[in-house]
């Protein structure tokens, strides 16, 4: 990924969350889902995924603060949350949080525009 880039990505990832949209790939074959995307099922090795919206619901797996910013892009950002999230379909996204969000939250996907792209954030869902 390059930062001096202005070609927009066609990634089904990143333009989905252009849309509002949290996307993950689904194996036709077996079922899996994975948020990372390959070229085949980390499962069954099928070939056949597709791309599916999720409903952006999930849990907080891990969570920590980053205080050191690993670009110029995020240095404005810093400290931020970034949380591992157990989508509710399965597959795990990493994601900005709202501060203080911990492990055990549930957590509805949401995004947030910076340097003219948008990206992930969860915020907590009400009990
Ligand atoms: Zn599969």
């Amino acid at each position: 990924m390059s930062a001096t880039s202005t070609t927009p990505s066609p990634h089904p990832f990143t333009a989905g969350l252009d849309h509002g949209l949290l996307r993950y790939q689904r194996c036709e074959s077996c079922g899996r889902a994975q948020t990372l995307t390959r070229l085949a099922c980390a499962h069954c090795g099928s070939e056949h995924l597709a791309w599916h919206a999720a409903t952006g619901h999930g849990t907080v797996v891990a969570a920590s603060v980053v205080n050191r910013a690993p670009s110029d892009a995020f240095r404005p950002l810093v400290p931020y949350t970034l949380v591992l999230v157990e989508l509710d379909e399965g597959p795990r996204v990493m994601g900005h949080a709202m501060p203080g969000t911990e492990i055990g939250d549930t957590v509805k996907a949401g995004t947030f525009a910076h340097e003219q792209r948008q990206l992930l954030r969860f915020s907590p869902t009400a009990h």
